[in-house]
């Protein structure tokens, strides 16, 4: 059977990112956050935008106050005040300085700027009580970043820090990414929807509400597509309508090898290929990988039904594909930390193994203590607060209690 790590890469293989021409928007700054850049930015603004002060202090002519000293200080004439956000009037000629503070402009022939703190002032006259380093706490203009050259790359994440860089850079208006669309529908003539009383042997279709949390918080656009019954005709409408509409296509059920589990046969008879029908995962292992040769080469993913395995291999596999696609350069692969264990782990040894759990903080290091209650992969009730994943790799089948273990932490707690 396929190894976890060797389904990953057939996985992102089969992902083509997004078109850099064809799949793009133009989005407000102040709605860009958490959206993919698709064009690089550049600037026409140097930064600093000119020269000046990193200090409140003096600004002055080096070769004025190189050998200044307490018991020998320099005297310079102060001839003008610089406030930020003015633009100075004077040249500062020898024997004379600036009064100026963090961020005003150095006015032309000061070189350098001595703090207060290392001065002393008389009415229109200033001491300087400590000789400075050349051009000491001068920003100078374009030392940070040389206008016309890139400013951000295309393929990052924009967070508040990439915000802050385009809103200074004067980007108003970005071109991004366009979300990618993620068709999801449930399988199984057991399911209902939440508001619906429940007939005896039915369940509430669960994956598709968890679905749709998890695409959104992703970054993608969800297309609901509701419950299909376990027949072959109905099935065959839905993945083809789910395959034409969408990037990614995610069911839930009908993927194992009971005398219901239609979903392989009808992909297979829609001409689709089949890349992936089983993983060594647990929970997890029915899982089908398909693509369609529609326009935009629909990615399926055939999940199994148990809702515990509906969120394991989301994260695990479905999530890296999704961010492939939507534009990221880098980074698709899940985390994976060591930490230490507080419980004892446990696996058959036969597939890689994920227990649910919570990851502490004690004294500074990272804990993981497994949830409480049955880890069948039928029960979903202690998946709740979950905030990683232990994994116990194939033919391990212990680790005990402050032992090491590798976590799958899952961001957005
Ligand atoms: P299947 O792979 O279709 O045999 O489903 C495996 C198990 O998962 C069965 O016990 C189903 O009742 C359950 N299941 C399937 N689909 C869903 C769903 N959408 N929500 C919750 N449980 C489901
Ligand atoms: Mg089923």
């Amino acid at each position: 059977m396929l190894s976890v790590s060797d389904a990953q890469a057939i996985i992102l293989n089969l992902v083509q990112p997004l078109d850099r021409q064809r799949d793009i928007e133009v989005v407000d700054l102040l709605t860009a956050d958490s959206r993919i850049l698709a064009t690089p930015v550049t600037s026409p603004l140097d930064f600093p935008h000119w020269d000046n002060s990193a200090m409140d202090g003096y600004a002055v002519r080096y070769e004025d106050v190189q050998h200044s000293s307490t018991e020998q200080p320099a005297i310079l004439e102060i001839v003008e005040e610089i406030p930020a956000g003015y633009q100075p009037k004077s040249t500062i000629q020898p024997g004379q300085a600036a009064r100026i503070f963090t961020g005003a402009v150095i006015p032309a022939g000061a070189d350098t700027v001595v703090m207060q703190e290392k001065t002393r002032r008389e009415e229109n006259r200033v001491f300087i009580l400590d000789a400075p380093k050349p051009q000491e706490f001068v920003r100078h203009k374009a030392s940070f970043y040389q206008a016309g050259t890139q400013l951000l790359p295309a393929g990052i994440k924009l967070n508040a820090s990439e915000i802050a860089v385009l809103a200074a850079a004067q980007c108003p208006q970005l071109s991004v990414y366009r979300r990618p669309r993620v068709a999801i529908f449930s399988t199984g003539d057991e399911l209902v929807t939440v508001d619906r009383p429940l007939q005896p042997g039915q369940i509430v279709d669960s994956n598709q509400y968890a679905l749709a949390a998890l695409v959104r918080q992703s970054g993608a656009e969800p297309l609901i597509l509701g419950i299909v019954k376990d027949d072959p005709v109905a099935l065959e409408k839905i993945i083809t309508h789910a395959v034409a509409i969408a990037d990614i296509v995610l069911s839930s059920g009908g993927v194992s090898v009971g005398d219901y589990d239609y979903v392989d046969k009808i992909i297979e008879s829609l001409k689709a290929k089949i890349h992936i029908r089983a993983v060594q995962i647990s929970p997890g292992k029915p899982l089908t990988v398909a693509t369609f040769l529609t326009p935009n080469s629909a990615l399926y993913f055939g999940l199994p039904g148990n809702p515990a395995a509906v969120l394991v291999t989301f994260w695990r596999f479905v999530l890296p594909a999704i961010k492939k696609l939507s534009g990221i350069t880098e980074g698709w692969e899940p985390v994976f930390l060591k930490v230490r264990s507080h419980d004892e782990l446990r696996s058959n040894g036969k597939r890689e193994t994920y227990l649910w759990g919570k990851l502490h903080l004690i004294d500074g290091v990272y804990e993981f203590h497994k949830a409480g209650g049955s880890h069948s992969s039928g029960n979903l009730i202690n998946l709740a607060q979950t905030n990683a994943l232990a994994v116990l790799p194939v033919g391990q089948t212990v680790i005990l209690p402050q032992e090491e273990v590798q976590v799958l932490q899952l961001s957005n707690r």
